[in-house]
């Protein structure tokens, strides 16, 4: 596969980078409003969708769209299986040219009219331009909720400032995207690495939009996978808090057991199951989870350990 990029002495100014999971219902007006947006900004553009194992016609109308491209600008790269969101978004950053790149969802809930505003923050001297939600218009409420519980605990959990209501739409200037490439972590929270890895950075507010069309492609399991990785990926602090728990409740069972004395001293020894049931329930309770959760460090270090590549690319096109 050939590795040149546009005409070799021009440097690309802005990459976008489109995960795409079954996605056939939004992408050309996607891709429509997309080189719309941009062309007001820079023609020196690229575009690099990457298909996350679709089954659908996505592959089909991404490589019609890349093959038509005279300016041969927009780049198509196809997972052999699907591998999640973040596994996609990392594989097109690997692949981006751009002094900038410029992360987005397919579905238009992120407007690719920001991109300009976001560029020209760039060009005001910002290293990451991140879109933090004002409005989420068709989000059902369980979504709002859980997402800003989820903010608060991972605001409690960890040291570093991940920012609320942001997702992955932003632009991150090349030196950024240098120190994110040599982030090889599997389980990756790429709004979390990228505020780990600090720099200038500016929060453009903005109003989602409800998605274009088609379905979600974020399960509910997904998405606690995603929040996981969030709370795991940067702190350990879970772990410190089911010691806490383990003190706390053998705290709880001294007083028992000085209750269960002071009574038989007194001659009226306690008696029953009912206790003892439920102390040998809680105690077994505290265990398990905090067993668990060593099991879900113990787990990612082995996944790390395997060393296996993040993604595997069927094909490509455009590059
Ligand atoms: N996506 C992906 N792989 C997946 C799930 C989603 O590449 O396994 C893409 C999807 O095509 C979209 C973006 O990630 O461009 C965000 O997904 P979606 O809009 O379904 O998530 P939601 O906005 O509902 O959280
Ligand atoms: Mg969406």
């Amino acid at each position: 596969m050939s590795n040149s990029v546009i005409s070799h002495s021009q440097t690309v100014d802005i990459s976008v980078v489109v995960p795409c999971y079954n996605e056939e219902e939004v992408l050309n007006e996607f891709h429509l409003r997309l080189t719309t947006a941009l062309k007001t900004q820079s023609e020196n553009y690229e575009v690099i969708y990457v298909s996350d194992g679709s089954e659908d016609n996505t592959d089909k109308i991404l490589r019609r769209i890349v093959k038509d491209d005279k300016k041969k600008r927009l780049r198509f790269i196809k997972f052999s299986r699907n591998f999640g969101h973040q596994i996609a978004v990392s594989a097109g950053i690997e692949y981006a040219k751009g002094e900038t790149v410029v992360l987005i969802d397919a579905d238009l809930q992120d407007p690719p009219e920001l991109i300009p505003e976001m560029f020209l923050k760039w060009k005001e001297g910002y290293s990451v331009v991140y879109c933090q939600r004002k409005m989420r218009t068709g989000e059902s409420k369980f979504k709002l909720v859980t997402a800003n519980w989820f903010y608060k605990i991972l605001s409690y959990l960890t040291e570093i400032n991940i920012p609320t209501n942001t997702g992955d739409f932003r632009l991150m200037d090349r030196k950024v995207v240098e120190v994110l490439k040599n982030m090889p972590e599997k389980d990756r929270f790429i709004r979390g690495m990228v505020a780990w890895i600090g720099f200038r950075q500016f929060a453009l507010n903005y109003d989602r939009d409800k998605r274009f069309a088609g379905k979600s492609k974020y399960p509910l399991w997904k998405m606690t996978k995603l929040a996981m990785d969030g709370i795991l990926s940067f702190s350990i602090k879970p772990l410190r808090l089911a010691t806490l728990l383990g003190i706390t409740s053998s705290f709880i069972s001294l007083i028992g057991i000085f209750y269960a004395l002071i009574m038989w001293f007194y001659g009226t020894p306690v008696v029953g199951w009912t206790l003892m049931f439920i102390a040998i329930m809680f105690f077994s309770g505290v265990q398990l989870i905090s067993l668990g959760l060593i099991g879900e460090y113990m787990g990612r270090s082995y996944a790390e350990s395997k060393g296996r590549p993040l993604y595997i690319i069927e094909d490509m096109q455009g590059f």
